[in-house]
């Protein structure tokens, strides 16, 4: 019988999580019910949101309950099954854990996926996955950039923030980015196109908010915001009339004791402009409209992606923490098989 190393949950992370949150399991394969499919995962998708589901706290989805392996989205194959549709060698993505082994049934998350559709299967984890459909949904259904606007991505060399940089682009937007450190924001102007690029690092919100107003001497109309803090406090503080603010994220926030906050909430009834939160899993209905135009792009070299794989379920800990030190050069995908 084979062996199922699972990566648990043991605890809730008090802030910024530490090695013994978690546990790394052997244990043996479940047998299979009626409907369901035995996945070997190949690939784990290793995301912020993550970070979220661990607390106990009223999210869009339960937290991970303890002592329960992490949740995650998983692309594998079909290695033994009791489901129609899911044949022993299909390749599958969905919500799953990280684990070499999961039982999935049909009806579920899991789809079927087919990697000679891609350049990389690992693609169904970033351009093609949750990723791009964030940066896709976000920038041209929640924000609204129009041709000619001036659009500010933060978190901009990451996995969601390097692609909403290329949307905006090839919607004739002007693009600015915020990331952390010179090589970061080398790579935003050099491979992905942005027409600015601002390091945060060692930079207070005043100097943040000049750094903006120098870049964007015309105003933001449009701020993609994957970060919060004083990056997003700066960030408002340079917004155009009828600006609109997307909220995607706020990983800097994800491991502090309490809740930073926006402080300058206040100019957005000065300049009368929008803020709205937006969540990825309220498009699965339109994914596929949103990956052929991806697809079509990509094939036509207007849109580059970065995926950073680690080796190694028991490096899933360290991997997971290049998140939040910033160490991650793109989508990060963990390899399991
Ligand atoms: P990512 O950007 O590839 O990786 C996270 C990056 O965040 C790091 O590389 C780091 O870049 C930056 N970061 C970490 N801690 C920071 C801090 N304290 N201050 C400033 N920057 C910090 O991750 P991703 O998957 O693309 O996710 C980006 C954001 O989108 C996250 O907030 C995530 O929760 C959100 N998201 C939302 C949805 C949705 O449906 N709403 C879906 C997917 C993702 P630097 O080196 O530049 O600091």
């Amino acid at each position: 019988m084979s062996i199922n190393r699972r990566f648990l949950l043991r605890r809730r992370p008090d802030g910024e999580p530490v090695p013994a949150d978690f546990e790394l399991v052997h244990e043996d394969l479940p047998a299979l019910a009626e409907g369901q499919f035995l996945i070997r995962n190949h690939y784990a998708s290793l995301d912020p949101a993550m970070r979220g589901w661990m607390d106990d706290a009223d999210s869009y989805m339960p937290p991970i309950p303890l002592d329960a392996p992490v949740r995650a989205s998983t692309i594998g194959v079909v290695e033994d099954s009791r489901a129609e549709g899911f044949a022993k060698g299909q390749w599958v993505m969905g919500l799953n854990a990280i684990e070499d082994y999961s039982v999935a049934s049909a009806g579920g998350f899991t789809q079927p996926i087919d990697p000679h559709q891609v350049p990389s299967v690992t693609n169904y984890l970033s351009l093609f996955g949750a990723v791009g459909m964030t940066a896709y949904f976000g920038l041209f259904d929640v924000c609204e950039p129009q041709p000619g606007e001036t659009v500010l991505v933060t978190g901009a060399a990451g996995a969601v923030g390097s692609i909403v940089g290329q949307l905006a682009k090839i919607h004739g937007c002007r693009v600015i980015g915020i990331a952390g450190g010179p090589d970061k924001c080398a790579r935003l102007t050099a491979r992905y196109g942005f027409d600015a690029a601002i390091d945060y690092r060692g930079k207070d919100q005043a100097a943040l908010t000049e750094a903006i107003a120098a870049a964007a001497p015309d105003g933001v109309d449009v701020i993609f915001e994957n970060v919060g803090g004083i990056i997003l406090d700066a960030g408002l503080m340079n917004l155009n009339l009828h600006a609109r603010v997307g909220l995607c994220g706020l990983i800097s926030e994800y491991n502090a004791p309490e809740p930073v906050g926006a402080r300058n909430l206040w100019r957005l009834i000065v300049k009368r402009a929008s803020i709205r939160g937006l969540l990825v899993a309220d498009y699965v209905a339109r994914f596929g409209e949103g990956a052929a135009q991806m697809a079509q792009w990509a094939a036509q070299g207007r849109i580059v992606v970065d995926e950073h794989v680690d080796q190694g379920i028991e490096n899933t800990y360290d991997a997971f923490m290049r998140l939040f030190s910033g160490a991650n050069q793109g989508k990060m995908i963990l390899q399991i098989a």
